[in-house]
């Protein structure tokens, strides 16, 4: 087998997966119907053809329509618990689409990010996920009081989903396929259509760069979105970094300091030789780790493994 086949392959592999899931969650495209499945990773539930719903989309509106998301936060906690972020390595479109780059990507485009930096830009997922909780919960508890219009008049077609101008998910799979459906098929070019389609055009605007800056970091840093912005793979991972599912290092088959060719491949920057507490076998519990096993196929040794409790 080629060189380059042998180490790419379990990248290989889970684009092959990937991609299965791609076709089946845009499924109403190939004539498949909506299932009503609430999916546990990013999947804007506004998005053409989709066949399912993603939770973050759906615990934010029901917040925002005063409804307890009890099945939406139920399958994220249960997803955490069992299988930690693997929908993020072998599902979520947005993910898929970032791995993309990978194929792309020159070596030395790769940014090493320093670990002060790695710690501070984790940050940035746990201030998203607050401030969309919090103004989807101030929205639904208004509505319920029946006071809601100025609220919901100030952040407009947001209202119902404050994650939607920020996120390059809903951007990327909902909000241009319409523009273009609309700009291609069925109304002339014109900025006065722009603005009708997005209804807010500051926004409109802010959600376009929001998206163009992600996939230009991406460029450089791999998954730079997951890493350091997304809120519910922050969810998961803060969860599902004391789950069932997880990795395991043999310190026996890898004595630290001899190599390091298992970082080198991690999309996610997570630093396995630093992580476990001097257990016979280290667990590699870091809030990054999408369980995508390159480090397993990476290494050598076979010191590294996937284990479930
Ligand atoms: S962290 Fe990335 S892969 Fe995981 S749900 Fe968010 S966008 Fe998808
Ligand atoms: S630590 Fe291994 S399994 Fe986890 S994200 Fe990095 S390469 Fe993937």
């Amino acid at each position: 087998m080629h060189p380059w086949l042998i180490r790419n392959k379990m990248r290989l592999f889970r684009s092959i997966i990937q991609l299965c899931v791609f076709l089946i969650v845009f499924g109403v495209l190939f004539d498949l119907a909506f299932a009503a499945i609430i999916v546990p990773f990013i999947q804007p539930t506004g998005a053409p053809y989709t066949t399912v719903a993603g939770a973050y989309d759906i615990l934010l509106t029901s917040l925002a329509f005063g409804i307890f998301p009890l099945l939406a936060i139920g399958i994220i906690l249960l997803t955490a618990v069992f299988l930690g972020r693997t929908p993020c390595a072998w599902a979520c479109p947005f993910g898929f689409v970032e791995d993309l780059l990978s194929y792309i990507r020159p070596k030395k485009h790769v940014k090493p990010i320093t670990r002060q930096n790695d710690n501070s830009l984790r940050q940035i997922r746990l201030y998203i996920l607050i401030a969309t909780i919090l103004i989807s919960t101030i929205i639904g508890i208004r509505r319920l009081q029946r006071s809601s219009t100025g609220i919901v008049g100030a952040f407009g077609p947001f209202a119902n989903n404050s994650f939607a101008p920020i996120d390059p998910a809903a951007t990327l799979f909902s909000f241009l396929p319409h523009f273009f459906a609309n700009i291609l098929f069925f109304l002339p070019p014109s900025y006065e259509k722009l603005y009708q389609l997005g209804g807010w055009p500051v926004l409109l605007w802010i959600r376009v760069a929001v998206l163009v800056i992600i996939v230009l970091v991406s460029v450089y840093v791999p998954r730079a979105w997951c890493r350091y912005f997304c809120p519910l793979g922050g969810i998961l991972g803060y969860c599902g970094k004391y789950g069932l599912l997880t990795l395991k290092r043999n310190p026996i088959r890898c004595p630290k300091g001899e190599c390091d060719d298992c970082m080198k491949v991690c999309p996610m920057g997570v630093r396995l030789l630093d992580t476990g507490a001097g257990e016979e076998l280290e667990k590699v519990r870091d809030d990054n780790c999408i369980l995508c096993l390159e480090c397993v196929n990476a290494c050598k040794h076979d010191a590294l493994s996937l284990s479930f409790i």
